[in-house]
């Protein structure tokens, strides 16, 4: 009997150093490895004439004029050559280190090599092609072979036995959450054909119908588990809050909200209203004014005789929601207790005392608000800052606990609205498309490291008018400290400082005490520094109007809605303000997310332009959603498929809501283990 689930360690040629890199991948079971699907094909399968050979690889058939002969090139370096012939010509092929092929390499022999032709005429040389002897079967040449994502350390050969031995392993039992009925109406192909062929396709017909089915299959999945959870959520009563409008807490403001500020808070109200529990997005681009919405929300829950809870995804965001929350709220009488990691044993203590109480109204704090021994006295609105760190996952798990708070979430990564539509169908967005008075465009450039002298005179100049300056440099991992082309923001401080005498320069980076960095930070604010050097800590926040340039070092190593976002720490006072990413990158996808920050500040625009790049399979990424990452659909092409998944999952949801049928019992259980969607809470 086939075992799915047996470790990939015991198959043959694994051992425990591989396995310990598959599982980085994500693979340490039969049943992943199958699933481990193959990124793309090289077709390996046409035979091309050497001297019809281009730019491309290819497969040629080719007879040695030669025995192979090895030298040594240099210590450690050794060489093979040997001469092959077809009919059409000649060509020189040269293995690298691979002394150990020089037995088979005779005088005669015949063998298919799948490599890139290079230089031309009698020169031409193929270097370190796959090869394998014309009597052999077609494993590596011959056929349309996978190409598979992979880490450093494991080659595309071990991973194709390794797929080809648990395909092997599996025998006729393999992966299959279709009801039998779903798969005679969309006349998908069987499991086991799928699971081979996806590997190692006999045909590009075959891949295809391969790729149909467990594109469908992991579409129709999905279809069903955003279905039931939807369901779940339109079960939920939520708490009713009385509060009519938010009238009372926008007077007690300094200026006035804007009226897609205004048109977002009046939307959640009538929801919390409502009597069921809110789900809603607020989508709004960096500096729009997100968190005064939010605050006029936890105000009305607040003043309603609720609790609320504001979660951010780091402790410095955490701490800065703490402080802005504090201010807005005190005129109400509402204080919040903040709750992070960092915080003494005592104080902690002090902070769930008070929440249990109900003393406390508000709590602001990252994630470990909603996990583990927080006890609140009543619950009635969670407040999620960034939507991509909070997902179906976490309001499951809340609802587990017996609570069903209203949720609010807010983000700068608009996802586009069809697909945002798509995906949660019954989550409400409101979208705030409208800046405060007085932003303005922020002018962008990129530039290469041979325009640093003129970048330092214009932060002179800048500076001379009385301006501030951002510098923004990578986090540098503790493994990429060899490379020396990445600019570590302290290195860099030093540098300015050298070349810049005169100007105030502060360094401030994720390794310090979080009480240096705050008051770097603060000094800064005051206008006590002229140029902040840093890494992204400044991404999550600091408000300063005075700032008027943020220049990003080595920007090809920040995502785009990333760039973005820092981009949105300047312009927000009343000065003409500009951005510059220093970038020597050449490879093009990195020039294109370059250009695309260059030409428009529309965060919409670029976070469409965001998934057209990256594609949605990162994207839509668990990381992103909690949701579980696509492995082979694709959200954006896959859009019909989705549709026709999402009608299959309607008709047997229809026919047997908890999924108690027999033939529904593989995607019941499925269901479990990928959504936390367990079978008490589908009744
Ligand atoms: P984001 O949407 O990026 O989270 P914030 O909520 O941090 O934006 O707001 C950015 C800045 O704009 C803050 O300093 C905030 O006080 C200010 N702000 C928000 N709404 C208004 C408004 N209606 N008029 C003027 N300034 C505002
Ligand atoms: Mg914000």
């Amino acid at each position: 009997m086939a075992d799915m689930d047996k470790d990939i360690r015991f198959l043959k040629g694994v051992g425990e150093k591989r396995a310990a890199m598959l599982r980085k991948l994500g693979v340490s079971t039969v049943r992943d490895i199958i699933s481990f699907f193959p990124r793309r094909y090289e077709d390996r399968s046409r035979l091309t004439p050497i001297a019809a050979a281009g730019t491309e690889p290819v497969l040629i058939k080719a007879m040695l004029a030669s025995d192979a002969r090895l030298s040594r090139v240099r210590r450690g370096m050794e060489l093979l050559k040997v001469r092959a012939v077809d009919d059409s010509g000649s060509v020189n092929i040269t293995f690298f280190n691979q002394s150990y092929l020089r037995e088979q390499l005779t005088a005669g022999r015949v063998f298919r090599f799948w490599g890139r032709l290079e230089g031309s005429g009698a020169r031409r040389s193929m270097v370190n092609p796959s090869l394998e002897p014309d009597e052999s079967p077609c494993a590596a040449t011959g056929r349309i072979v996978p190409v598979y994502p992979l880490t450093a350390g494991l080659a595309q050969g071990f991973m194709m036995r390794t797929a080809a031995l648990a395909l092997e392993e599996c025998g006729d039992e393999f992966p299959d959450y279709l009801p039998a009925s779903v798969a005679e109406r969309m006349q998908l192909a069987q499991p086991r054909f799928a699971y081979h062929n996806i590997h190692f396709p006999e045909s590009a017909e075959a891949l295809d119908c391969a790729r149909r089915r467990l594109i469908f299959e992991e579409l129709f999945v999905f279809a069903c588990a955003l279905k039931k959870l939807g369901a779940m959520k339109g079960r939920l009563p939520g708490p009713v809050i009385g509060c009519a409008g938010a009238d009372e807490f926008f007077a007690a403001l300094a200026f006035s909200p804007t009226g897609a500020q205004r048109r977002a808070v009046a939307e959640a109200l009538a929801d919390m209203r409502s009597g069921k529990a809110m789900n809603r997005l607020i989508q709004g681009d960096v500096g729009s004014g997100k968190t005064l919405a939010a605050a006029a929300c936890l105000w009305a829950v607040c003043s309603s005789g609720f609790q609320c809870a504001m979660m951010a995804p780091t402790e410095i965001l955490a701490q800065q929601h703490f402080e802005t929350l504090s201010k807005l709220l005190a005129p109400f009488g509402i204080t919040p207790v903040l709750l992070t990691g960092s915080m003494t044993a005592k104080q902690k203590r002090e902070a769930l005392a008070k929440l249990a109480s109900g003393e406390a109204s508000l709590a602001v704090g990252t994630h470990a608000l909603i996990s583990g021994n927080v006890e609140f006295k009543n619950l009635a609105l969670v407040v999620t800052d960034e939507q991509h760190r909070f997902g179906v996952r976490q309001r499951a798990a809340l609802s587990e606990k017996g609570l069903s708070p209203h949720v609010l979430v807010m983000s700068a990564t608009p996802i586009p609205r069809t697909l945002a539509l798509m995906l949660y169908g019954d989550l409400d967005v409101s979208v705030i498309d409208e800046l405060p008075p007085g932003r303005q465009k922020v002018d962008t450039f990129a530039v290469g490291s041979e325009y640093r002298e003129r970048l330092n005179r214009f932060i002179e100049k800048l500076v001379g008018e009385g301006r501030q300056v951002f510098v923004v440099c990578p986090r540098i991992e503790e493994d990429e400290l060899g490379d020396s082309s990445l600019l570590s923001a302290e290195e860099h401080a030093k540098y300015l400082a050298a070349a810049l005498p005169g100007l105030r320069i502060a360094c401030v980076h994720g390794k310090m005490k979080p009480k240096d960095k705050d008051a770097l930070m603060a000094a800064f604010v005051r206008g006590e520094t002229d140029v902040l050097v840093s890494t992204t800590v400044v991404e999550v926040g600091v408000d300063v109007p005075n700032a008027a340039l943020m220049i990003i070092e080595t920007a090809e190593r920040f995502g785009l809605s990333q760039l973005h976002q820092l981009r949105g720490r300047v312009g927000r006072g009343a000065h003409k303000s500009y951005c510059v990413l220093v970038s020597d990158a050449k490879n093009p996808e990195a020039r294109a997310r370059l250009e695309a920050l260059c030409r428009t500040n529309d965060g919409f625009k670029l976070a469409e332009e965001d998934l057209r790049m990256r594609g949605p399979g990162d994207f839509f990424g668990s990381r992103q959603h909690g949701l579980p990452e696509m492995h082979i659909a694709d959200l954006c092409t896959d859009a019909s498929v989705l549709k026709s998944a999402q009608e299959e999952a309607g008709l047997v949801l229809a026919d047997d809501p908890n999924l108690a049928k027999p033939e529904n019992a593989a995607l019941a259980a499925r269901l479990e283990q990928l959504f936390d969607i367990s079978r008490s809470a589908m009744n």
